[in-house]
């Protein structure tokens, strides 16, 4: 489905231009107390990322505010959370394990080396910690028919396709955004 894009270099670069268009907004809004914003990235050094890609995910845009010095992160399509994995490896490796995708799609996950027990970390998040967040609590009314999230991300993912091509990975990691920041509704438990 959308394994290849998964570890492409230019779609981890399209992926920070669209984090820092996210940075850039909340530092414009700045501080919940009306102080002045400063950038505080956090350094990354995420796993499963070819050496190309990597420049592009090494840091999350982060701020420290001037006067409550309070952190202030904004949404990312990049981390999903404080996983060592980049979201769309996450996202992809679920969906690729719960629909049991061909052989060279699943060849294609073994060479990221993400452990069994990771994944099967990451399978529970979805099935229990996701569906119990707000985010979704909220946001599953959008899906007609509803979404069976025993099959998900898979079964989100086949939503997109049929209501975005042509990019449903991209898609679901904007939709999924809200949840990548502690200021926003219901965050993501890490789940690492
Ligand atoms: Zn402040």
């Amino acid at each position: 489905m959308c394994h290849v894009r998964a570890n492409a270099p230019n779609f981890y670069r399209l992926l920070l231009r669209i984090d820092q268009d996210y940075a850039d907004q909340t530092r414009e809004q700045g501080c919940r107390c009306g102080g002045v914003l400063h950038s505080a990235r956090y350094p990354r050094k995420p796993r499963g990322v070819s050496c190309e890609a990597r420049c592009h995910c090494d840091f999350r845009h982060s701020f420290c505010c001037a006067g409550c010095r309070r952190r202030t992160t904004p949404f990312s399509v990049r981390f999903l959370g404080r996983r060592v994995y980049v979201g769309a490896i996450m996202v992809t490796v679920s969906a690729t394990r719960a629909s049991a995708g061909s052989a060279a799609a699943m060849r294609q996950l073994d060479a990221l080396g993400v452990p069994p027990a990771t994944i099967a970390r990451w399978r529970k998040w979805w099935t229990t910690d996701f569906v119990s967040t707000p985010f979704w609590t909220l946001g599953q009314a959008a899906f007609m028919p509803p979404i069976d999230t025993g099959l998900a991300p898979v079964s989100l993912l086949e939503r997109f396709v049929a209501t975005r091509p042509p990019e449903p990975l991209l898609c679901l990691l904007l939709w999924l955004a809200p949840l990548t920041s502690a200021s926003a509704m219901g965050a993501v438990s890490e789940g690492r």
